[in-house]
């Protein structure tokens, strides 16, 4: 007997078994891998925020059920940070919602918005997520391709009619996983437009608006003009201040998006555990000091990684944000057997860029998760044991 719904039946396998299958066996013989597949950040949670959990620890009175839509010390510092960071004043009642994760969010959001059949429009390659759950709603999705000569942004141009009628939510990511691609306002206010016009909402995953480098800042589409009125924005305290195990993130923008999607939530979860939401409320509010030194300790790293991948014959544009790299595989290669002749010969884990979707074929992405010595070492291996033929 199955005992599945054709629903998880229809859910490929996980794209990363196969690679940690293999990496399960080179442990076990004795290799020294070294994983640069992993997109969690390899540096702790800041000391400051770590304490701030502990004394909400001590307050019984943070043990209840918590409210629905998040704590408002939570949703407070939510709409401080997009005054202060983006000028975007938001209403903490009603236009920000308290998330388990962001992943959370957006995984709900889908059966929040669609009916089955409706078209969900996803940026190929992306995060995983998107896609399955709009598989797990009963959706059906559009792939728009990010091409390095479109600078990775979608051209909403090439959508056709039909698919626009049908599609009832568009997802976009920057700075994106797995492209480390980064946009200007500009973008962000063709993407409002567009979607104006052509009424789908628009939500747009800032996972790494924080993790950015040098001069850039990276936009929150929700400073467009109009944009409340048809998008919303996903953000979370993962990767700004290393607590992907925290489980705590937010959604902001459009009201009745946020209203409709803390329905669904009310019925399914009941939030996340009030310490942690006060301690990611002391995050956004202390001094900003330690996202800098993560972005510096991620800056060097890249310089590292750039420098290696340039002498074996790689080159990659400087990504701006994110702490990917996501660059082509050498000549002769397809994406998976690329990442296969790497782990089998040097013990280095990379990810296949077609794992995101069919138009990351031809890429691998890099995560800068690991100390420099590591990403030497593992740059090393691969200049000396990889025959790649870089003509
Ligand atoms: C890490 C990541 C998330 C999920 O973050 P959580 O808040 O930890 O759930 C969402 N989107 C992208 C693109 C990510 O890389």
């Amino acid at each position: 007997m199955d005992y599945q719904s054709n629903r998880i039946g229809q859910i490929p396998p996980y794209l990363f078994a196969e690679i940690n299958k293999k990496k399960a066996e080179l442990v076990k013989s004795g290799v020294d891998v070294i994983d640069l597949g992993i997109g969690d950040p390899d540096l702790p949670t800041p000391q400051h925020i770590v304490d701030k959990l502990v004394e909400e620890m001590q307050d019984s009175s943070n043990f209840k059920y918590p409210s629905f839509i998040g704590c408002a010390e939570f949703r407070e510092a939510v709409a401080d940070f997009y005054a202060r960071q983006y000028q975007v004043n938001l209403d903490p009642e009603t236009e920000v919602l308290a998330l388990i994760g962001s992943k959370e969010g957006i995984a709900h959001l889908i059966p929040t918005l669609i009916d089955p059949g409706d078209y969900v429009l996803i940026p190929d390659p992306s995060y995983p997520v998107y896609k399955m759950a709009t598989l797990l709603a009963n959706g059906q999705y559009y792939h728009m391709p990010l091409l390095k000569e479109n600078n990775f942004e979608p051209d909403f141009s090439l959508i056709p009619d039909e698919i626009i009628e049908q599609a009832k939510l568009m997802f976009l990511n920057y700075p994106g996983n797995p492209t480390a691609a980064t946009v200007d306002i500009e973008f962000f206010q063709n993407a409002i437009s567009f979607a104006r016009q052509r009424n789908i909402p628009i939500a747009h995953d800032s996972a790494y608006n924080m993790v950015t480098f040098g001069e850039y800042k990276a936009p929150s589409i929700l400073e467009v003009e109009g944009a409340k009125e048809v998008a919303v924005e996903f953000g979370s305290l993962s990767k700004t201040y290393n607590m992907t195990g925290w489980r705590i993130g937010y959604v902001v923008g459009n009201k009745q998006i946020i209203k409709a999607l803390s329905v669904l939530k009310s019925n399914m979860d009941t939030g996340q555990f009030t310490p942690i939401q006060k301690a990611a409320a002391f995050a956004l509010n202390s001094d900003q000091s330690c996202v800098s030194n993560h972005n510096a300790i991620y800056e060097e790293r890249l310089n590292v990684v750039l420098d290696g991948l340039k002498a074996i014959g790689i080159k990659v544009d400087r990504p701006k944000g994110s702490f990917f790299i996501w660059a082509p595989v050498p000549k002769g290669y397809t994406s998976a057997e690329f990442v296969t002749n790497v782990l089998e010969q040097t013990g280095v884990i990379l990810t296949p860029g077609s794992a995101f979707g069919p138009s990351g074929e031809g890429y691998f992405r890099l995560s800068l998760s690991v100390p420099n010595a590591r990403l030497f070492e593992a740059i090393n291996r691969i200049k000396q044991k990889l025959q790649i033929s870089v003509n």
